[in-house]
């Protein structure tokens, strides 16, 4: 995952606002199971096998990892794949990827840089119990275009469309999951909250699939953007639903924790991610999945 710049309209003055609307969200849910339309959980019951992707390395397991340390613990077998966990061709970095790799405080070689990174997910998948799959992917801030032009020119410039230039992508990874992907498997994709480009690249390539799909709240760009949140569930419904205990949400802090290089972007310190993962548990998020409105 990357950077968010400081000074992001959506960071936290919008916590108050977040957590109004997943309340509201939360109390919906409870709605739903009092008319016995609570979600159905009914692939919990024939599939064990489970695949979260993840864009980055750390999506899933900021999204869900409470839920998959939950589903472990059941006895269910899950993986992380990690999409755009790849080591990049060694070029300059772009002033975008040099300002990251400042805040992260990784190697300076880039190979080293993003083998610190893979290390912190392995960790933070065994805290879990989880099985990780690194794909060979870089991610977007060191990729460039076939001109050579870099694909992220400015620091917002991650949260966009997919780029025209980098379309073969989705059918790149497209075919890199099919080529993996196990029968009966449960997979889930991100909901791409927040917009990132490769988090687009990643949904649009597993549901080409073809395959019935479940979809996770891109964390903590859900909590970031409440209002973009809502507007995005308006197209999904829950489908399945697990809760996340106590134990629950100390796995999922602390496997979030191991993503060392990366809680200076998104909190102030250990303590701070610990009480922002716990309100968003306490909200009542990171209990679901949902998949595509018919
Ligand atoms: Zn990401």
């Amino acid at each position: 995952m990357v950077k968010i710049p400081s000074g992001c309209h959506c960071e936290h003055s919008d916590a108050k606002q977040s957590l109004q609307i997943w309340m509201r969200l939360f109390a919906d849910t409870r709605q739903c199971a009092r008319r016995g339309e609570t979600a159905r959980n009914d692939l919990m019951v024939i599939i064990m096998n489970w695949i979260y992707l993840s864009p980055h390395l750390d999506d899933a397991v900021l999204s869900c990892g409470g839920l998959i340390w939950e589903q472990v613990k059941s006895g269910l077998v899950v993986e992380i794949w990690t999409i755009c966990a790849g080591f990049p061709p060694p070029t300059p970095l772009s002033p975008v990827a040099q300002a990251l790799h400042d805040r992260w405080q990784t190697p300076a070689s880039l190979r080293e840089s993003v083998a610190t990174r893979r290390a912190e997910d392995v960790l933070a998948c065994r805290r879990l119990g989880a099985e990780p799959l690194h794909f060979d992917i870089p991610d977007c801030v060191y990729r460039r275009l076939p001109g050579g032009k870099p694909v992220v020119v400015e620091d917002q410039g991650m949260f966009a469309p997919i780029h025209p230039g980098e379309a073969y992508l989705v059918a790149e990874v497209f075919g890199q999951i099919k080529s993996n992907l196990p029968a009966q498997t449960c997979l889930v994709s991100p909901m791409t909250v927040g917009g990132h480009m490769d988090h687009r690249i990643v949904r649009a390539a597993a549901e080409r699939l073809g395959q019935r799909l479940l979809y996770y709240a891109d964390y903590p760009y859900a909590a970031q953007h409440p209002q973009e949140l809502a507007a995005a569930l308006v197209s999904f419904s829950r489908d399945y639903s697990l809760t996340v205990s106590q134990a629950g949400l100390r796995a999922w802090q602390d496997s979030v924790a191991a993503y060392h290089s990366q809680i200076s972007t998104f909190w102030a310190g250990r303590t701070d991610l610990d009480a922002e993962v716990k309100a968003y548990w306490q909200a009542g998020m990171g209990n679901f999945l949902w998949q595509a409105a018919s």
